[in-house]
């Protein structure tokens, strides 16, 4: 007897803990707090533009009850997708899961300034009172669609073939990035003064020689949101035509002895005949070289470091002027073409070269054909350049006033007797030095437009 009536106690106990552990389960189940995960693609902080935000809502448990997108602007707020998912079968085990979407977002049709994008999802379960685990994602935007506005200040604007020119613009403060294209070439604009309020830039830029006639000249300026504003210059922008040398150079074996010995280093094929030799160094050392030219011209102040003409080399002969046409002739052949960027003048050997302005030095060293050369920062993309130098007094990063003794003239490089070439770069494009040289020229097309933005 007492053995049946223990039996049944224990199957009694059996089944009540049973039926709890069953509601136990169930409880935990249909109460569990697993919130859904939900991702988003790339959310753009600025909105430009018509823009689809990837979302992807998982719910691994109880099932997605509802995904709500909305866009708050102030006290405006737009609902951008609302959706809810049926509960299907015993445990939502049919319901969804998973749930894939792209959000478009129309630019246009919002106010500018600050958008908060979020995205709300709930899930099936029993939990917070009833309404399901909750997961919000948020993102702060900046709408913008409104691109900077562009005004040309200076009106006339003439620059000669091969010359420097000089527009002055006003953009509007949101503007990061702006300039001057001439072709495809751009050229940077700068702040006017360090206490600018006004968006005021200079913008000096380069004509190439032989440009064609039909180039297209436009302002340029890019916004944070990234928005692009173009303003075609055509009209405002006169190029005037100039003629320029051609003169014939004859290679000369005497010339290659002479100068071949120093770019040994630099030569692939040191077994290679002389003339083949002599092409290497003008084409593929001058083109290297050119680059490195280049690539100095984001080493420049923001500010203007410069003052008034620049000096020219004193008592010497112009004996190579900027973009003469170079016909090399090897044995009554012609072998090579290269146009001179620069203008060579000749004094005595080892004269002293003056820093033609004020700057900061951003190069000193040997470069290529150009033998030992330096470089001078004048700020707002303007540089001065000394080559065949002999001897450097100077090391980047150093300051020089006008008529600082940076170096002695020499024949470094590729050049067939004691001189100094000199060049000029804006943005590292060459330009003819002559302009800056001449007082006439500085103070009707730079000093005039500079000091009537004062
Ligand atoms: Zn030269």
């Amino acid at each position: 007897m007492h053995k049946k009536r223990n039996t049944t106690l224990i199957l009694a106990v059996c089944a009540i803990l049973l039926v709890f552990g069953f509601i136990g389960w169930f409880l935990v189940a249909i109460f569990e707090g697993e919130k859904p995960k939900i991702e988003l693609g790339p959310v753009p902080v600025f909105l430009t533009k018509a823009t689809e935000v990837p979302l992807v809502v998982t719910d691994a448990k109880r099932g997605i009850r509802t995904i709500k997108v909305t866009l708050k602007q102030g006290s405006r707020q737009v609902t951008l997708m609302e959706k809810r998912f049926p509960f299907e079968g015993f445990f939502n085990e049919e319901g969804v899961h998973r749930f894939d979407s792209v959000i478009p977002i129309d630019a246009s049709e919002l106010t500018q300034g600050r958008a908060d994008f979020t995205v709300y999802a709930w899930d099936y379960s029993r939990s917070s009172g009833g309404d399901g685990n909750l997961t919000i994602a948020e993102h702060k935007m900046v709408v913008d669609t409104i691109p900077p506005a562009l005004r040309l200040v200076t009106q006339l604007n003439y620059v000669n073939e091969g010359g420097t020119g000089l527009i002055v613009y006003q953009t509007t403060s949101d503007a990061v990035k702006s300039g001057l294209y001439v072709g495809e070439r751009f050229f940077p604009g700068f702040p006017a003064a360090k206490d600018d309020k006004e968006g005021m830039h200079v913008c000096y830029f380069g004509i190439e020689v032989d440009i064609p006639k039909d180039v297209s000249l436009y302002l340029w300026a890019k916004d944070k949101a990234g928005n692009v504003s173009k303003a075609v210059m055509n009209r405002s922008i006169h190029i005037r035509n100039k003629r320029f040398r051609t003169r014939k150079i004859n290679i000369s074996e005497r010339f290659l002895d002479q100068v071949l010995p120093y770019f040994t280093p630099e030569l692939k094929d040191p077994t290679a005949q002389n003339i083949a030799k002599f092409l290497e160094i003008n084409q593929r050392v001058r083109k290297e070289n050119a680059s490195v030219f280049y690539d100095l011209r984001t080493d420049t102040s923001p500010d203007r470091l410069w003052e008034g003409t620049w000096l020219r080399l004193k008592n010497a002969a112009a004996m190579s002027k900027f973009a003469d046409k170079r016909l090399y002739f090897y044995k009554g052949k012609i072998i090579d073409e290269q146009m001179h960027m620069g203008v060579d003048l000749a004094s005595l050997a080892s004269s002293k070269v003056g820093a033609a302005n004020n700057g900061r030095i951003i190069f000193a060293d040997r470069l290529g054909i150009y033998g030992l050369t330096v470089v001078i920062d004048h700020g707002q993309g303007l540089a001065s350049t000394y080559s065949h130098l002999s001897k450097l007094n100077v090391k980047p990063g150093q300051t020089v006033a006008k008529g600082d003794v940076i170096a002695l003239t020499g024949q470094t490089g590729l050049a067939g007797g004691d001189h100094l070439h000199f060049g000029m770069m804006v943005s590292g494009f060459f330009v003819n030095p002559i302009e800056w040289w001449d007082t006439h020229w500085i103070n009707d097309n730079v000093i005039r437009k500079l000091d009537a933005i004062k």
